[in-house]
Order: structure tokens, then sequence, then C-alpha cells
């Protein structure tokens, strides 16, 4: 009897890692379509700055329009894409359409022209040997100072390989590129490799930031955190705030930038074009002027 249920789980087992595989093929054949299918569509959320609650910049946010699934988020086909090889062609129509939107904003909103994106990028990206020189013409293309551009790289991609990710890291802040170490707190960088990378921003986890205000002993290590950051000469976003005592903590921490849905949710583009066309020297989130 045993056996026969050992066969049983292992038909059951096997059947199911079939459907899986099945499954999985299917997603990557239809993810190879969606871009020239006009299925993907970016969000944008505001990031605001802390003191004077103004929008700073708008963290670039991809979805998948998918005609039978709906709205797939990122976290259900990046790691896929990530894995197939796709995310190149995704992250450069990613950056491609940020750019034209900005553009676009720039060019109706003069009063917002020093508003700047922050667009997500995988390792995988970083290590094609043209990938520098495409966002140079991207940025050429829509007449972008580079300034105005932010790249997000997650702190355990950035660990990878240490060296070739100094490197183009290096050439693309040579640029005037920025760059963000995403998530940060997550993926154990020591000291020694912080002070080595090129980097101009810690964006703080979101883990961090909700216990923010309950938990004293979080309120240090995010408190050590922007010291650290400080010491370094980069600039802090926490990132997750959902609450005004998060933001008050953070705001008594002095941290410079704050994204969530305190403030708002990522926003098609559409809606943040109406939000621009508020006056400058006006918060244009009203939460934050707590
Ligand atoms: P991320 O870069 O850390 O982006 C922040 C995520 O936190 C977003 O999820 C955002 O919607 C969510 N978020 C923002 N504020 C709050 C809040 O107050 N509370 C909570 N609970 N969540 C909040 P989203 O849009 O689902 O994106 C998930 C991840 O997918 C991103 O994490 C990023 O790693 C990845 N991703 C998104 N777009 C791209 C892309 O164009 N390229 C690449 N390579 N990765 C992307
Ligand atoms: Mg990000
Ligand atoms: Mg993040
Ligand atoms: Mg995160």
């Amino acid at each position: 009897q045993a056996k026969a249920q050992g066969k049983g789980r292992f038909v059951v087992f096997d059947h199911s890692m079939n459907v899986q595989a099945m499954q999985r093929l299917e997603m990557e054949s239809e993810l190879r379509t969606a871009i020239e299918q006009g299925q993907l569509v970016l969000n944008y959320q505001p990031i605001v700055d802390i003191p004077t609650g103004r929008l700073r910049e708008v963290e670039v946010l991809v979805r998948w329009n998918h005609p039978q699934r709906g709205l797939v988020p990122p976290d259900d086909f990046i790691p896929l894409a990530e894995e197939t090889g796709l995310i190149c062609p995704i992250g450069y129509w990613v950056l491609y359409h940020a750019c034209a939107q900005l553009r676009e904003w720039q060019v109706n909103f003069r009063h917002f022209r020093d508003l700047g994106i922050s667009v997500n990028v995988s390792g995988r990206q970083l290590y094609q040997t043209d990938f520098v020189a495409s966002v140079r013409a991207v940025l050429a293309k829509f007449v972008i100072d580079p300034h105005r551009l932010k790249l997000e790289i997650t702190e355990s991609a950035m660990l990878n390989d240490l060296e070739k990710m100094t490197e183009v890291l290096q050439e693309l802040r040579n640029m005037g590129v920025r760059i963000a170490i995403d998530d940060f707190g997550t993926g154990y960088s020591s000291m020694a490799y912080l002070s080595r990378l090129p980097v101009d921003t810690l964006k703080i986890d979101r883990t961090f930031v909700r216990p923010l205000g309950e938990d004293t002993r979080v309120d240090g290590v995010v408190r050590a955190m922007i010291t650290m950051a400080r010491t370094l000469g980069l600039d802090v976003t926490s990132e997750g705030i959902e609450t005004n005592e998060q933001l008050l903590v953070l705001q008594s921490l002095g941290c410079d930038c704050g994204q969530g849905f305190l403030f708002a949710k990522p926003l098609p583009a559409c809606e943040i074009t109406l939000l621009l066309a508020s006056p400058r020297d006006e918060p244009v989130l009203a939460k934050v002027t707590v």
C-alpha cells in the first residue's frame, strides 16, 4: 500500500510539474510577443522631497496587460524575463517610452522641467555590451539631460560581479546618469562594497519602513543606514511609506525623499499629467505637509 501511495504521489507531483512547465513555456512565448502587440504599460509612482513635500521624480514601473489574464504585476513576469534574456528588449522598451514620456512632460510643464525619472534595470541588462551606448542614444533622441535619469539596480544584482558592475556604473555616471541601489538592506552588502560602488542614492527597502515608529530597534537600523549614506555622500529615499507615523520618523531622521501609498500609488501617465498641472511652488502631494 505504501508503495502504491508513493507511486500515486509521484504521478501527481509529475503531473503538476508538467502543468507548471507548460504554463511557463506558454508564458514565455506570450511574453516574446508582448512588446510587438503593445501589451506592456508603464505606471509612474511619485517620489517626494520630504522637507518640502514637492514632487521630485517618478519611478517607472512596468505592467503586462495580458489579453486573458488582465494586468500582470512585474513580480509575476520579470523573473521569467530575466531567466530568458527577454528582460533586455523589455528593459529597452521601458527606458525608451519612459524617456519619451518625460520629454512630453518637460515640454508641456516648463515649471517641472527638473522632474526626474527613475528606471529599474536588471543586472543582465548592464552586462550587455551596448547598454551604455543605448542609454546615451535614447537620452539624445529625446533631448533629456542625463541628470534627469536615475537607474535603480537592486543590491543583490550589484554585488554579482562587482568589478564589471563598477566599470559600467562609472561609465553611466561619467555621462551624468544617476544610480540608485534599490531594495537596500536586503542584500547584505558590506560597508567595504558600498564605499567602492559608484552610486548616488540608497533606496531603503520597505521591510525596514513598515515597522518604523512601532519597533524602536528598526528606527535605530534606519538611522544607522541614513548616517552611513551621509558618510558616503549618498542621498536616501525610503520606499513603502504608508502611514503618517512612518513619514514623521523618516523626517526626523533626515531622510531626503519618500515614496509610498501615503503619497500616491503607481499611476498611469495621464494622472501624473494632472499632478503636473498644479503650480511648481505648491506641494503637489498635500499629505506630506503634516
Ligand atoms: P521596486 O523597484 O522596489 O518598486 C517598488 C514596488 O513597491 C512597486 O511594486 C510599488 O508598487 C510598490 N510600492 C510602492 N509603494 C508602496 C507602499 O506604500 N506599500 C507597498 N506595499 N508597496 C508599495 P511593483 O510595481 O509591483 O514592482 C515590483 C518590482 O518589479 C519592482 O520593485 C522592481 O524590482 C520590478 N520592476 C518593475 N518595473 C520594472 C522594470 O521596468 N524593469 C525591471 N527590471 N524591474 C521592474
Ligand atoms: Mg525600484
Ligand atoms: Mg525598490
Ligand atoms: Mg522593494
